[in-house]
C-alpha cells in the first residue's frame, strides 16, 4: 500500500553518488532482468524483453528495406572450422565453451558454442556460391551466442547474450565495403534517431578490430558516467573468410574467384546504453520512439467517483490506442496515486495521463512528462492531436540532452596529462592524436585507463602529434574509459 514517494525513490541510489550501484538498482526495480544461476548470464523478463523485441522490430525492418533476409544457422560449430581462419580463432578460443559429450557418449569432434557464426556461414557459403549470379548474399541472423566473459555485467557484458549477425557476400571488394558503410549508417540511424543516443562514428585501430576482419568500423556512445559503450561493430573481411572457407565463385570473364564478406552486429548490450544514457535518480527513461508503451493514464478521485472517472478513462485510452499511440492504463484501486507515479517515473513511461472529476468537469486532462517533469493541462479534444507532437517533442529533447551531456563532456587532449584528466576526472572523452604505433595505444591504456574507441569519420579537430610519442599523428583517435 502507499509507500511514501519520496521513500520509493530512495531505494534508488543517486548517480552521483554510485553509478554502478544505481544501475543495478534500476534494472533490478524496473523488473528488467534477474540474474541467472549460471554466472555471467541473465535472464530477460518480460518487461527487458519487451524492450529488446522494439530494438528488433526497428531494425528487422531497416534490414529488410536494405534487401536483407533472415534466415537459421546452428548453435553448435565443429572445432575444425575454427582452425580455419587464424587471426579469428585467436581471438575467440579463450572465449569459447565446448560440448565435449552428448547422448552419454564423448564426441569424436568438439562443438564449439558459437561466440559468433562467421565460421558455420563461411561453410554453407561456399557450397550456396557458385557463381557471379548467386552474388550477393545478404543474410541476418537473430540468435543468442555465448563468449565466456571474465567481466560481466547485466546486459552490457554477459556470457550469453542476444543479437543480430548480418553477413553478407559481394563480388567485389567495393560493393562489400559499401555494404560495411552502409550498415554502420543504418546502425546511426537506429540509435540517434530512434534511441535518441548520440553516437561517434569511425574505424577501430587494428588492435580493437574484430578478429578476422581488415577492419571495422564501430558507433560509440557515451554513458553518462562519461564511460565508453560500443553500440554496434559492422566488419569488412575482404577475402579472409572467404579464403579460410573456401567461397569461390565463377565470374563472367569464367575465373574462379574468391568473394568479399562483410559481418556486423548489434546486441542486448544496446539496452543498457539507453539506460545508462537516458535514465536518472528517478530511474529508467524510455525515448517515445522505442518505449514499448508511451502514455500511462492514471484515473485518480475519490472513492464514490470511481466508477465515473475509470470509464471515462478508458474511453480516452481507447481514443489513443486508435491513433496507434503504445497507452497502457493502471486503475488499480489498492494503490495510490503517488505511488503509481513514481511507479511509471521509474519504469520510465514518456507520458503520463492524469484524469480525475476536477478535470473531468473543465473537460481536460493533465499530461506530465518523463525527461522535464513538466505539467501540461490539454483540453480533451486537443489530446489526440497534441499527444503525438508531444511524444516527438520528447523524443527529440531527449537526443538533444544527450548529445549536450556527450559534447560537454567531450574534449581535445594535447598531452597524456590532460588526456588523462579528462578520462579520469572530469569523465569524459579525449580526442588525441596517434601516431599510429601499438605501443602508444598501450602506453594510454597503461597511463590513463582508457582505450581507443575509434578513428572518428570527422573529428571535431585534427591533431598533428602523437600523444605518448610527440612524434607526428597518422590519426585524431577517441580514447575513453570503457564498459
Ligand atoms: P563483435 O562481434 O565483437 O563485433 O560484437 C558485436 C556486437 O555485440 C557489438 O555491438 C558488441 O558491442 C556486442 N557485444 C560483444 N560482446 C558482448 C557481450 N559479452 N555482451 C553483450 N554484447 C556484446
Ligand atoms: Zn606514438
Amino acid at each position: 500500500m502507499a509507500k511514501g514517494n519520496d521513500q520509493y525513490v530512495q531505494n534508488i541510489t543517486p548517480q552521483s553518488e554510485d553509478f554502478s550501484r544505481w544501475y543495478i538498482d534500476v534494472i533490478q526495480k524496473a523488473d528488467l532482468m534477474d540474474y541467472a544461476p549460471v554466472r555471467g548470464c541473465i535472464v530477460f523478463k518480460p518487461d527487458g524483453y519487451e524492450l529488446w523485441e522494439a530494438c528488433q522490430r526497428e531494425l528487422d525492418r531497416r534490414f529488410k528495406e536494405t534487401g536483407h533476409r533472415n534466415a537459421y544457422f546452428p548453435l553448435f560449430i565443429p572445432e575444425s572450422f575454427f582452425e580455419k581462419e587464424k587471426e579469428h580463432v585467436e581471438g575467440f578460443n579463450p572465449e569459447l565453451p565446448w560440448v565435449t559429450e552428448a547422448g552419454g557418449e564423448k564426441l569424436e569432434e568438439r562443438l564449439a558454442v558459437r561466440p559468433t557464426s562467421e565460421t558455420v556461414i563461411g561453410h554453407m557459403y561456399a557450397r550456396w556460391i557458385q557463381s557471379y549470379r548467386d552474388l550477393p548474399v545478404k543474410i541476418n541472423q537473430w540468435a543468442n551466442v555465448v563468449r565466456w566473459e571474465k567481466r560481466t555485467l547485466p546486459f552490457l557484458r554477459t556470457s550469453e547474450f542476444l543479437w543480430q549477425e548480418g553477413h553478407t557476400a559481394h563480388a567485389t571488394a567495393e560493393e562489400a565495403e559499401s555494404e560495411t558503410r552502409m550498415i554502420l549508417d543504418l546502425y546511426t540511424d537506429f540509435v540517434e534517431g530512434v534511441l535518441a543516443i548520440p553516437v561517434y562514428r569511425g574505424q577501430k585501430t587494428p588492435s580493437e578490430k574484430f578478429a578476422g576482419a581488415v577492419h571495422t568500423y564501430s558507433i560509440e556512445a557515451m554513458m553518462k558516467d562519461g564511460k565508453a559503450l560500443q553500440a554496434g561493430t559492422s566488419h569488412y573481411m575482404g577475402q579472409n573468410f572467404a579464403k579460410g572457407f573456401d567461397i569461390q565463385y565463377l565470374d563472367r570473364d569464367n575465373t574462379l574467384k574468391h568473394v568479399f564478406t562483410t559481418s556486423w552486429g548489434v546486441s542486448t548490450r544496446i539496452l543498457g546504453a539507453i539506460i545508462m544514457v537516458h535514465g536518472d535518480d528517478r530511474g529508467l527513461a524510455l525515448p517515445p520512439l522505442i518505449a514499448p508503451k508511451q502514455v500511462v493514464i492514471i484515473p485518480i478521485g475519490p472513492k464514490k467517483e470511481r466508477d465515473r472517472v475509470v470509464a471515462h478513462a478508458a474511453a480516452l485510452h481507447q481514443q489513443l490506442a486508435d491513433r496507434n499511440i503504445r497507452v497502457t492504463m493502471d486503475d488499480r484501486e489498492d494503490l495510490s496515486p503517488g505511488w503509481k507515479f513514481n511507479e511509471y517515473e521509474m519504469r520510465g513511461i514518456p507520458v503520463r495521463l492524469e484524469i480525475g472529476p476536477r478535470d473531468m468537469e473543465k473537460g481536460q486532462v493533465v499530461l506530465v512528462r518523463r525527461d522535464t517533469g513538466e505539467k501540461l493541462f490539454v483540453p480533451e479534444g486537443e489530446l489526440t492531436e497534441r499527444l503525438p507532437r508531444l511524444l516527438e517533442e520528447i523524443q527529440h529533447n531527449m537526443f538533444d540532452k544527450a548529445k549536450k551531456f556527450r559534447d560537454d563532456h567531450s574534449h581535445v587532449a594535447h598531452s597524456m596529462e590532460e588526456l588523462t584528466h579528462i578520462v579520469r576526472d572530469q569523465k569524459g572523452f579525449a580526442l588525441a592524436g596517434w601516431c599510429g604505433d601499438e605501443v602508444c595505444e598501450k602506453a594510454v591504456k597503461e597511463q590513463a585507463g582508457a582505450t581507443s574507441r575509434n578513428i572518428p569519420f570527422d573529428p571535431p579537430e585534427t591533431l598533428s602529434t602523437c600523444v605518448s610519442c610527440g612524434k607526428s599523428a597518422a590519426h585524431s583517435v577517441w580514447f575513453a574509459k570503457a564498459y
